[in-house]
């Protein structure tokens, strides 16, 4: 592998979702702008947490016929079948908005939802393979597949096929990409003006990148323990790393050392899910990715390892609880939990996360059994564990199920409700899993121009000359939680604002 060019217009610092959008939206704007993108990561880990994911993308649309051109997996007779309601800027808007606690940055969100639906089909029309996501956002009921939670469309081949589709598009467009090259230091001149990257490339070779314009992309924190537990609290060290190992966290600090960059946003929060206990701790795996994930709590309950329920399992849809089930799970006794059901919902469980070949089954013909079994991996107390199915069983009132609805089927009296979807777990065989906290991105960041995505400095209030951040370091978007689908939308639309500004950056040098 060759090392990376001693200059270029565009330098781009991470190689995701964001990274690539920024790049090709550089090379797009300024086609005679050389666009370079360094990744610290090995070959072998190439495309950062982007390829771990399931490539869910989310936007606002105006319901199936505005989404099936995107799509290459759905033929009109299938669509015949679909019930997909309209999601528009207000129900994302809200969404976001709900799921922060009011606390998003209302002008970062709104180029996030505006941008939305043409982002998505910016990136379809440079060769990304949009589907609409089947198996994780629709349920078939009643013969048609009603999709839910505002959330319809997947890349083909999840995320590995997100960065295959972004090479390919790159590449079309002569953006350079080098990986075993780490960004070390950020170069101003006396004015401020970014002028240069120091990088160390594998194994122990120093250099300096000259360049007019660098796009931060390095993703957040969430593979540094240290950092984890200095800004996400105690026990935040443990949570099991779901993507990357390479996202340390190394460029925000560079940022705000060498060019003061502000911080902004949830510095102690992060998105976490239940996730696998028997999975690795530190590193995603990136053959299994997302079969680790266990989101089929709103089918059962949950209970940790005293036996005791700690959270509303059912209290919204998936979609809006999963990215902050992690936390509560982390916060219970060993930082784990268990998650249960019986015959009625086992065949609901989503094959891709729940099949006996990757996920340890605790089983049991009675209750007694499957306390048992779950004894055997942690269960510390048994007796609290029947009586606590036994007190939500008594609270479960009769109804009509419904998992692609808030069906309003609750439990009545206890301390914890069940809001939506709670059947009585009494129909042998049971079915548990033993979960732990795992951790996908943190929720701090860097503070931007919501326009450019250009860097503003704590020192100045003003934007550092040609520096721009955006995916996951950029911060102020989402605090506490987060609607499914938003990481990648949020990686594109800055990306591709942050890539035209340093572009545009560039050919104004030209014309000097
Ligand atoms: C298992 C999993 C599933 C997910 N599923 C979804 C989903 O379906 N939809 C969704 O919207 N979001 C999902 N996410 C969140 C999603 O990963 C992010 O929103 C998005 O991919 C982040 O993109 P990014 O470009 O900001 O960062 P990344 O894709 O992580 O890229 C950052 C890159 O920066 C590199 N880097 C770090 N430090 C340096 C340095 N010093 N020098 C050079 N390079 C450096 C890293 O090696 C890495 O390759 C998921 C995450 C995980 C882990």
């Amino acid at each position: 592998m060759s090392p990376p060019p001693s200059t270029c217009d565009v330098l781009v610092i991470g190689g995701g979702n964001a990274g690539f959008s920024a790049a090709l939206s550089a090379a797009q704007t300024n086609p005679r702008a050389h666009v370079v993108i360094i990744d610290k990561c090995p070959a072998s880990w190439a495309g950062g947490n982007t390829y771990f994911t399931a490539g869910a993308f989310r936007t606002a649309h105006n319901g199936l016929a505005d989404l099936l051109p995107l799509v290459n997996n759905t033929p009109p007779e299938k669509a015949a079948h679909i019930d997909m309601p309209i999601y528009s800027e207000k129900d994302f808007t809200h969404d976001l908005n709900r799921m922060t606690g009011g606390r998003t940055d209302p002008a970062l969100a709104k180029v996030l939802v505006q941008d939305s639906r043409e982002a998505i089909g910016w990136l379809a029309q440079n060769g990304v393979r949009f589907q609409l996501s089947f198996n994780r956002q629709a349920y078939e009921v009643n013969g048609r597949l009603k999709f839910w939670g505002g959330l319809a469309l997947k890349t083909e081949d999840g995320g590995k096929g997100l960065v295959e589709d972004h090479l390919r598009a790159g590449q079309k467009h002569g953006v350079q990409v080098f990986v075993d090259t780490a960004a070390t230091a950020l170069l101003t001149n006396p004015h401020g003006a970014i002028t240069g990257v120091e990088v160390l490339c594998r194994p122990h070779q120093k250099r300096t990148i000259t360049t007019g314009a660098v796009i931060l992309a390095a993703g957040g924190f969430e593979a540094n323990p240290q950092l984890r537990a200095q800004y996400l609290g105690p026990g935040w060290d443990a949570a099991h790393v779901r993507g990357t190992p390479y996202n340390t966290g190394d460029v925000l600090q560079i940022a705000q050392r060498d060019v003061s960059a502000k911080a902004a946003g949830n510095w102690s929060g992060c998105h976490s899910v239940a996730w696998d206990a028997d999975s690795p701790a530190h590193v995603g795996d990136r053959g299994l990715s997302n079969e680790f994930t266990k989101s089929g709590y709103p089918l059962g309950i949950m209970v940790n390892r005293d036996g005791e329920r700690f959270v509303d399992e059912g209290s919204d849809m998936r979609n809006y609880t999963y990215a902050m089930i992690g936390r509560r799970i982390l916060a219970q006794p060993g930082q784990v939990a268990f998650q249960l059901w019986d015959a009625k919902t086992t065949d609901w469980l989503r094959a891709e996360e729940y099949r006996a070949e990757v996920t340890r089954h605790l089983k049991g013909d009675s209750l007694e059994e499957l306390a048992e079994a779950c004894a055997e991996v942690g269960l510390v107390n048994k007796e609290r564990f029947l009586a606590t199915v036994e007190e939500y069983n008594k609270s479960v009132r009769p109804g009509k199920w419904d998992p692609a609805v808030k069906d309003g089927l609750s439990t009545h009296g206890l301390s914890i409700p069940k809001s939506n979807w709670a059947l009585p777990i009494d129909k042998a065989p049971f079915l548990a899993v033993r979960v732990t906290s795992g951790i996908t991105f943190t929720f701090g960041g860097l503070a931007v121009n919501p326009e450019t995505a250009a860097v503003i400095s704590e020192t100045t209030g003003a934007e550092v000359p040609g520096l721009y951040c955006v995916g996951e370091m950029l911060g102020g978007i989402f605090h506490d939680n987060y609607p499914g689908g938003s990481g990648l939308t949020s990686g594109t639309v800055f990306g591709r604002r942050a890539g035209r500004a340093a572009a545009e950056d560039v050919g104004a040098r030209d014309r000097l």
